[in-house]
């Protein structure tokens, strides 16, 4: 797909929207006497509105993940990035969105919230890309398709170039959940959106870079995906102190951290294959593992009795027997592995 085929598929009232121009947006000075967007004028430390664009986080992040700022969008976690992609690309009770399952359960939530149908492909029995199958879902008012990868929760990623195969065969916008990219040895996709128009990836610092609790979500894509998806957020999306300590931690690197992870993940992996009440465990590129059990919901209990709080998937198509297991810090780990040693089959 050309960059210019993309308005095409935009919501008519979106590509017509008028947005809302902040006080902020209309005086871009930082000093002076501020009597213009009704704030307080006594100093609290957080008196004055943020930077609706978050222009210097988004030139710091797009240092660090090497991509034009114009083609970052900064959300109240990925979250938001994926209620955006709805609010800009489907007319509710029209368009529909083509997902894989088992995946992650925001895009179903999202896509009902939107009175958006979502069209769930299952993946092939070894999880691996039912390419074909995807495409086959598509009809003439397929907006989106959500490919998560690595995946959650069956914790594989796709090979990058099915997924860039896939985007030039797909004739809406692809995307790319990379959540926990940080932990895989499969390269980002970031780097491709210029060249692929159509895929939207998406990324968070909630995992890899420990910063769940400040909200904060990325999306690279096209400038004017960008543009549209900044037009329907909430003006001030991120706030002050966010910006600030987010702009703060990025200069701590995650490498260290990511390493232990990936090398816990081989461990505990390792340490769980040998036992006899592990039945299946799926390689991971992910901080997390996927293990079937003899009776999910049991061992769940039996964990959660030892304070160890783990995800039951048993419920979930695909993952019958499942539990999501988070890699934890080595002593975490440890405490993991011996109550499940001391279980039996
Ligand atoms: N995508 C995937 C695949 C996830 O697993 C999660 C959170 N568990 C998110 C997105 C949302 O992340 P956040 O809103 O914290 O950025």
């Amino acid at each position: 797909m050309k960059a210019s085929d993309i308005l095409a598929l935009v919501r008519p009232n979106i590509a017509a929207l008028t947005p809302y121009s902040t006080a902020r947006d209309e005086y871009q000075g930082a000093l002076g006497i501020f009597l213009d967007a009704n704030e307080s004028p006594y100093p609290t430390g957080y008196n004055r509105y943020p930077d609706p664009h978050q222009k210097e986080l988004k030139r710091r992040i797009g240092e660090i993940k090497g991509v034009d700022p114009a083609r970052i969008f900064i959300g109240n976690g990925s979250d938001e990035a994926i209620d955006l992609v709805f609010r800009v690309f489907c007319r509710p009770g029209v368009d529909n969105a083509v997902a894989i399952t088992p995946s992650y359960g925001m895009y179903k939530v999202a896509a009902a919230i939107n009175d958006v149908a979502l069209r769930e492909v299952r993946l092939e029995e070894d999880f691996s890309l039912p390419a074909e199958r995807l495409l086959a879902a598509c009809d003439t008012h397929t907006r989106l398709m959500f490919l998560c990868s690595p995946n959650n929760p069956t914790g594989n990623a796709f090979g990058r170039d099915e997924l860039l195969a896939l985007a030039d065969r797909f004739s809406g916008m692809l995307v790319v959940d990379e959540a926990y990219i940080d932990f895989s040895s499969i390269p980002s996709l970031r780097t491709q959106i210029a060249a692929h128009p159509n895929i939207i990836v998406l990324q968070t610092l909630s995992k890899a870079w420990g910063m769940a609790a400040l909200r904060v979500g990325l999306a690279f894509a096209d400038p004017l995906v960008i543009s549209l998806m900044s037009q329907v957020k909430y003006p001030y999306n991120i706030g002050q102190k966010t910006q600030e300590t987010v702009l703060e931690a990025l200069s701590s690197p995650i490498d260290a951290r990511v390493a232990e992870i990936v090398s816990e993940r081989a461990r505990v992996a390792e340490a769980l294959r040998g036992m006899p009440v592990v039945l299946k465990l799926w390689p991971s590129e992910a901080n997390f593992l996927l293990v079937r059990f003899p009776d999910a919901d049991a061992m769940y209990e039996k964990l959660l009795a030892e304070g160890i709080i783990v995800r039951n998937r048993n419920r979930v198509p695909g993952c019958e027997g499942c539990l999501r297991i988070t890699i934890g810090t080595p002593e975490e780990n440890d405490r993991l592995i011996e109550t499940l040693i001391q279980s039996k089959p």
